[in-house]
């Protein structure tokens, strides 16, 4: 089999995080400072990345601006030919680091928003304050000529401002709008009574979606991700396992996805052992679910098997315990229906507490 190499590396660069928000998609078990790859390591993960024909790179974290070393690495890629993204809180930002960063060669911006409503987006990010620094970070971003993308991540607690958070996004300039559901990894999963919204909720955002991207045609591009446990077919996560991106942790593990260490028997190399071509190549983690040959009975005679991959293999091991499994929110699986009680009992759950994002697992 040809494996083609990668099409973007997600740089998760630190941990840390000013916020807190309950439906974080980092691991429960952070990954601490003191373990973080250091600039000359990053700057020799973009140098093999670019070798591999990989074309963009997305700076995250964690929140990636605690990084100083941040511009350096933006000139590193933006030298080697690399796109450069940069997905942030934005609370950190400055005039003056924004402009360093697009003099470094940024590219894009995509800037978290957790509400169009101050105090409830604080609420759900443990971070007070936190909205104003949003708006004015998004000010300086189209200030500096930078393309902006709104991220809004939706959930019970903010669907009924879907509209208002259209408005804001358009407002603030931004050319294009992420409406993403929470994706139920990490605290996103521990938290995931609090936070899941009822069919009704979502059927009213999917109908307000698709009106808004007829009238704003030319204006901004809608992005839709619905939360899986009501989809038909499982979303093509990360575009099939081991095919088009990688992820490198903190402190240098390169995983398929950033969730893949929630799969037990699965071998992960770290940047400082081995060439990250090779781990791409043949890497435990990357071999074991790429391409068809792993599937499940049903995945394996489906025509959709090359659109969604059969899914995504972390979710399978979350809800079915193995995650050679079909992805269990495809319509197809045998185990489909549980997903649906386990959503609208999420959905149901008022008394669930969420537990803010902290250095200290629960
Ligand atoms: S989701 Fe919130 S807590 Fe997690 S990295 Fe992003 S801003 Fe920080
Ligand atoms: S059967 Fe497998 S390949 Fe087909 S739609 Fe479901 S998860 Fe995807």
């Amino acid at each position: 089999m040809t494996i083609e190499p990668p099409l973007a590396l997600l740089a998760e660069l630190t941990h840390r995080c000013p916020l807190r928000c309950v439906y974080c998609s980092n691991p429960l078990a952070l990954d601490p400072s003191g373990s973080e790859l250091d600039e000359a390591a990053w700057k020799s993960v973009l140098d093999q990345a670019a070798d591999m024909g990989v074309l963009q790179v997305h700076f995250s974290g964690g929140e990636p601006t605690s990084r100083k070393d941040l511009e350096a690495l933006v000139a590193h890629a933006d030298g080697r030919g690399l796109y450069v993204n940069l997905i942030t809180s934005g609370v950190m930002l400055t005039e003056k680091r924004v402009a360093a960063l697009a003099e470094a060669g940024l590219a894009h911006v995509q800037l978290g928003f957790q509400d169009s409503d101050a105090a409830r987006g604080e609420a759900i990010s443990g971070y007070k304050g936190g909205h104003e620094k949003k708006l004015a970070a998004a000010a300086m971003i189209t200030g500096a000529g930078l393309a902006l993308t709104f991220n809004a991540v939706i959930h019970r607690h903010n669907v009924a401002r879907v509209p208002e958070m259209l408005d804001m996004a358009i407002a603030l300039g931004a050319q294009r709008i992420e409406i993403a559901n929470v994706q139920y990894y990490g605290w996103g999963l521990h938290n995931r009574a609090s936070l899941m919204p009822t069919r009704d909720d979502l059927d009213r955002m999917t109908a307000f979606v698709e009106e808004s991207r007829e009238r704003l045609k030319g204006i901004i591009v809608i992005d839709y991700v619905i939360p899986d446990y009501y989809a038909s077919y499982p979303k093509s996560c990360m575009g099939g396992w081991a095919r088009r991106f990688m992820n490198v942790t903190p402190a240098g593990k390169v995983l398929p996805c950033h969730a893949a260490e929630t799969i037990p028997g699965l071998e992960f190399d770290n940047v400082k052992d081995r060439p990250l071509a090779d781990i791409w190549q043949n890497g435990q983690a990357f071999g074991k679910y790429r391409a068809t040959e792993w599937m499940p009975e049903g995945c394996r005679d489906c025509d959709r098997q090359k659109i969604d991959w059969g899914g995504c293999r972390c979710q399978a091991m979350a809800l079915t315990g193995d995650a050679a499994n079909m992805d269990p929110v495809c319509s197809k699986s045998p185990l489909n229906a549980g997903i649906r009680e386990i959503a609208e009992a999420d959905a149901a759950d008022e008394a669930a507490d969420p537990v803010y994002r902290t250095f200290q697992h629960p």
